[in-house]
């Protein structure tokens, strides 16, 4: 198969023939159709994952068609159209035999633990309790592009942020992750406030559902203008970009008992910020977390898109081939182009 291989952290990946996966017997092999290009695939390029082993594949936002099936799969079969959360469960640990395959004690990631999507076929474990059927009607770009920012958004404000109809949200950084956050608060019936520093990404968050924008090179105090706005600070805030300023912007303009959900990864330098720890004791401020979402819980998102509450397609920037994700891949940090960049041709 051709896929994306790295030798060395850092260093431009190439495009190489590798032999094609065999299934593990409780796996099965996907015919990859499209896959993401992310920031996290970014991060383990550059070496912040002590998981990736090199040689390595990167990729993990995937979709595609189940290609072979190891002899223990019982729930797939040949042909069945697919995707699958970035993190997979083992089935048999506590938190899995709980329902919370996301934060798995034997957790894997395709692209992370293993090779991944930039590829032609890559392997998935565990498929029964992992795979996730796609509706004929989902497209294989839009299918990819939930795989882990729009899952780890719709986690973050459904499940983490128990957000509700009539309450304020807050949205700090609206790359892919805060676009598909803006989209998803709105659908649910909240007010958001948009943060970032891109007027042009602010825009398209005013035509994804929020209700009001600010540009963050251009105010004073960022947590100040929002709990000004929103009349005494926010139910639910999200630091969708993982900073140490979104992430102390995103604390401090909580109303009491609001939820600050940490959906942007914070590795390396970044990985202890300060918070407000006082503001958090006296107004019972609540910090989350959402790491993806179990394939169990995509029916919910999966019927929001359906009854057309959710347009993840709205969240497409580029869509490009193979070759052309080496590029996208070394310039994931650089903040450049609204959307989701999906590889469609390989
Ligand atoms: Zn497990
Ligand atoms: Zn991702």
């Amino acid at each position: 198969m051709k896929a994306v291989v790295y030798e060395t952290f850092s260093a431009p990946p190439r495009v190489q023939q590798l032999p094609d996966p065999a299934p593990e017997t409780h796996g099965v092999v996907v015919k990859v159709m499209a896959t993401g290009v992310c920031r996290s695939d970014w991060h383990g390029w550059v070496g912040h994952d002590p998981d990736i082993q090199l040689p390595h594949v990167p990729g993990h936002e995937l979709a595609g068609i189940v290609e072979a099936v190891g002899k223990d799969v019982s729930k797939w079969k040949i042909g069945d159209r697919v995707t699958v959360p970035f993190v997979g469960g083992c089935g048999t640990c506590p938190e899995c035999h709980s329902g919370n395959q996301q934060v798995c004690d034997r957790q894997f990631q395709p692209g992370f633990t293993h090779w991944g999507s930039f590829a032609q076929y890559v392997g998935i474990h565990q498929a029964d309790i992992n795979l996730v059927a796609l509706p004929e009607t989902l497209d294989f770009a839009t299918a990819a592009s939930l795989g882990c920012r729009f899952v780890t958004s719709f986690r973050a404000v459904v499940d983490q942020g128990k957000t509700s109809a009539g309450q304020w949200v807050a949205v700090h950084g609206c790359g892919g992750v805060g676009l598909s956050a803006i989209m998803i608060a709105n659908a649910v019936g909240a007010h958001v406030i948009a943060v970032d520093i891109s007027d042009e990404k602010l825009e398209l968050a005013r035509t994804l559902g929020a209700v009001a924008t600010l540009n963050a090179t251009r105010v004073a105090n960022v947590a100040e203008a929002v709990i000004e706005i929103s009349r005494g600070g926010v139910h639910v805030s999200l630091d969708a970009l993982g900073h140490p300023t979104t992430c102390f912007n995103s604390i401090s303009n909580l109303r009491k008992r609001g939820k600050h959900v940490q959906v942007g990864l914070m590795l390396a330098e970044n990985s202890t910020p300060a918070i407000p720890m006082s503001k958090v004791i006296a107004h019972e401020l609540e910090i989350l977390g959402s790491h993806g979402m179990q394939a169990h819980r995509y029916d919910a998102m999966l019927a929001m898109l359906q009854s057309g509450k959710l347009a993840p397609e709205k969240l497409i920037g580029n869509t490009i081939n193979l070759e052309q994700s080496i590029d996208a891949l070394m310039n994931m940090d650089k903040f450049e182009g609204t959307g989701v960049t999906v590889i469609t041709e390989f």
